[in-house]
């Protein structure tokens, strides 16, 4: 099962595909966790990325799309992945729609979390994420046990740089210009699904398997 989330930043894409990952057994990809596992480690990559991500930009297609193309040619993709994160612009979506025609293969559902701006601003406000395995919790809405610490691993949990309120804008800016029109392109595919995103966490998972199949 190959499944590509869609929705803003926020949305709530990265709860639901750890869910996905761990129910289908399929490798969660997200090219955020990526970047930032790059920008901890002091990468070239990541010194490159960090420029863009601070200011709420996208990074670009040709530092993102080799990247991604690797990660799904390994072994444990072979059965399906799921996509967080990308694709995020056209160029990216036509570029995996290429590379998978190579190996006669497509992506089977894009699944749109649907949470309007409002809603979103107020969340980011409330994320902290545990940057050395990439969980993220919410204050209110899905706390860790302890304050501050993963549940997951134990490390510092933390505001993200951006999800500060003026980059938070920048990065909606970003996402109605140049994700957005994703909708229609996988629509016109005729494999999008959307999910009502402003649910509770586990009713917008329920929503999804509903899609997926048990
Ligand atoms: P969120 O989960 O809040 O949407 P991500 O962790 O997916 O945030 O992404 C954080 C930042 O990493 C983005 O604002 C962007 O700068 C960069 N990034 C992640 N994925 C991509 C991508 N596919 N193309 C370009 N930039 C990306
Ligand atoms: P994305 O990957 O789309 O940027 P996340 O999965 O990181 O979004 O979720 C953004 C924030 O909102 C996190 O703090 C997360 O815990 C919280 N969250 C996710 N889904 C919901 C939901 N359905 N209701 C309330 N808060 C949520
Ligand atoms: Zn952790």
């Amino acid at each position: 099962m190959k499944i590509i989330m869609l929705g803003a930043p926020g949305a709530g894409k990265g709860t639901q595909a750890k869910q996905i990952s761990a129910k289908y057994s399929i490798p969660h990809i997200s090219t955020g966790d990526i970047f930032r596992a790059n920008i901890k480690n002091g990468t070239e990559l990541g010194k490159k990325a960090k420029t863009y991500m601070d200011q709420g930009a996208l990074v670009p297609d040709e530092l993102t799309c080799d990247l991604v193309m690797d990660r799904i040619q390994q072994d444990d993709c072979k059965n399906g992945f799921v996509l967080d994160g990308f694709p995020r612009t056209i160029p990216q979506a036509e570029a995996l729609d290429e590379a998978l025609k190579k190996v006669n293969q497509s992506m089977d559902y894009a699944i749109d979390v649907d949470v309007p701006d409002e809603n979103i601003v107020k969340r980011m406000g409330g994320r902290r994420a545990c940057l050395s395995c990439g969980a993220t919790y919410h204050i209110q809405f899905n706390p860790t046990k302890v304050e501050g610490v993963c549940d997951a691993c134990g490390s510092k949990t933390v505001l993200r740089d951006d999800d500060k309120p003026e980059t938070v804008k920048k990065r909606l800016t970003v996402y109605h210009d140049q994700t957005q029109p994703l909708i229609n392109f996988y629509d016109n595919k005729g494999i999008l699904k959307t999910v009502d995103g402003t649910q509770d966490l586990n009713k917008v998972f329920e929503d999804i398997v509903a899609i997926l199949g048990e």
